[in-house]
């Protein structure tokens, strides 16, 4: 067992100061003085007032590489364990991208595997860009009713030159596969959409629902900071019942070419008047960050990082004065209810002990507890992966 005492709960919601007592990987209490009589099998850690949050779920991380959109040398290396635990991720959801044909769901579902047995919480989405779906079995439904780690498919790509220019009933079709097999195995069967530059935007998940009669929220769109356009379009679409997910890697370069930052489009979309339930934010982590010129050309290849998520949160609070509860929201609660992980992103009694201690100031990361053990403490790793 462990008791925090004296910690700064945001639960997401602020609770003040309080103790939290976790057993193995569950928290079991919450409340203003715990007293529990001293025993070997109980450690006590004194949060000196430091902020004590939800571990940071992240809905779109590469975990086992993805890019090349400029040759085999620019594909991206795979996530190191050390990253998500340096940015406060104890939730990963991996995804191929781009390219299915030397990346496989294999190598994605053991990559998650491996984050499981390190001590992380990792999922996955069925498919890639690509259409019709490359899949495990052959079938999205039994992949996502079968293999444990697959709760949804993605990145499903629309309005974006490297898609697979899906029609309505394509996509129709797709979603209904992810939605049945999500109600039969109790999972989201959330459809994971990469939304690319083309001015279609989100034209064609409004087109599917119109059709079809599935509702807008089995769609969990992602890049929609990447222009002002997209954005607003995105506004509109979560308040009829859309969920919106804006990226946090970024470089000087994107932003120059008119993404607008996460953070400040956090803001924005909160002042808009979305709630904060219909708004998450991801990092991409280990994706490229492509800057591809008018004729589509390639002229800037990055590679993103999980750590940029913590910073955006940090960043939505500081500089953009998003309420700290809301901007934890972002990257815990919110993230969590969209993928159907309801004991994930959240402080309360019988959730998964995933929890961050804050700096009160600055907000760094001082220590990180993953399923009830610790990853790090006092910035300093205290597990280690193999070959590290
Ligand atoms: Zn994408």
């Amino acid at each position: 067992m462990k008791l925090f005492k004296n910690a700064i709960v945001f639960a997401p919601q602020y609770l003040g100061k309080q103790d939290v007592l976790v057993a193995s990987n569950k928290i079991i209490a919450i409340d203003h003085n715990i007293e529990l009589e001293a025993s070997h099998s109980l450690t006590v850690i004194d949060a000196k007032e430091q902020y004590l949050i939800p571990g940071l779920v992240d809905s779109l991380v590469h975990i086992s590489g993805g890019g090349g959109e400029g040759g085999f040398a620019t594909r991206t290396p795979e996530m190191s364990p050390q990253d998500a635990v340096y940015g406060g991720v104890t939730t990963l959801i991996g995804a191929l991208g781009t390219d299915s044909v030397t990346r496989s769901l294999e190598d994605l579902v053991a990559k998650a595997k491996a984050l499981k047995e390190f001590g992380l919480s990792a999922y996955c989405y069925s498919g890639s860009y690509h259409y019709p779906v490359k899949t495990i079995t052959a079938s999205l439904e039994k992949d996502i009713l079968m293999i444990d780690e697959i709760i949804g498919v993605g990145e499903v790509a629309i309005s974006d030159h490297r898609s697979s220019q899906m029609s309505v009933d394509d996509l129709a079709r797709l979603t209904s596969q992810a939605r049945v097999g999500g109600m039969l195995a109790g999972k989201s069967g959330i459809v994971s959409i990469h939304v690319g530059d083309e001015p279609t935007e989100l034209a064609l998940l409004e087109q599917v629902c119109q059709s079809s009669g599935i509702p807008l929220s089995q769609f969990y769109p992602t890049h929609i900071n990447r222009s002002q356009s997209l954005l607003n379009t995105g506004i509109e679409f979560a308040k009829k019942g859309g969920f919106i997910d804006f990226t946090t890697s970024t470089t000087e370069q994107i932003l120059a070419a008119g993404e607008v930052a996460a953070p400040l489009a956090l803001k924005m979309a909160l002042d808009a008047g979305v709630h904060i339930n219909h708004i998450s934010m991801s990092s991409d982590g280990n994706g490229s960050l492509p800057v591809f010129d008018q004729e589509s050309h390639l002229i800037d290849l990055q590679v993103a990082n999980v750590r940029s998520l913590h910073q955006a949160m940090v960043t939505a609070h500081q500089d953009y004065q998003v309420d700290l509860a809301m901007a934890i929201g972002s990257v815990t609660k919110s993230p969590a209810n969209i993928l159907g992980l309801a004991h994930k992103g959240r402080i309360e009694v019988g959730a998964d002990a995933d929890l961050l201690l804050l700096e009160r100031e600055s907000l760094a990361i001082d220590s990180v507890f993953a399923l009830g053990q610790p990853m790090m403490q006092a910035k300093t790793l205290t597990r280690k992966p193999y070959f590290s």
